[in-house]
């Protein structure tokens, strides 16, 4: 059913407890943790605990949640102190944008010069 965990998920995984994860906020709805593989001095994954493929399919099954994820980016990026400077949310989504894991997630990226993309 839409929204429920799948086994094979990797994120639904560290949403249940189930692989560890360095976890630095959460909420009812949200987990928050550092990237396995930074790219930037703050590199943390924002995630809905509910599944859905990525964050188009989110925001149209549960809008709610989705405003969730982006709030809680913005107090990730207040706690690691990268407001002031500037950080980067960015939702890869596809394949061909570079997405990897097929479970809705925010990169908030901070902590280093980030060019401008667009
Ligand atoms: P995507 O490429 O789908 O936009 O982002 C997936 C991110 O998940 C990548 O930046 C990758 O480094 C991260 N990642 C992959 N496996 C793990 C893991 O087991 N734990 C954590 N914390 N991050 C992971
Ligand atoms: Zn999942």
């Amino acid at each position: 059913m839409a929204g429920e965990p799948q086994a094979d998920c990797l994120f639904c995984k560290i949403a249940a407890g189930d692989v560890p994860a360095t976890i630095v906020r959460e909420t009812e709805t949200t987990l928050a943790f550092r990237d396995i593989s930074p790219q930037a001095p703050t590199h943390v994954l924002v995630i809905p605990k509910v599944h859905y493929s990525d964050a188009a399919e989110l925001a149209a099954a549960e809008p709610v949640i989705a405003g969730d994820v982006l709030r809680e980016a913005g107090q990730v990026a207040a706690d690691e102190k990268v407001d002031g400077t500037g950080y980067r949310i960015v939702f890869n989504t596809g394949p061909g944008a570079g997405q990897t894991v097929f479970h809705a997630h925010a990169h908030v990226l901070g902590g280093r010069d980030l060019q401008r993309l667009v």
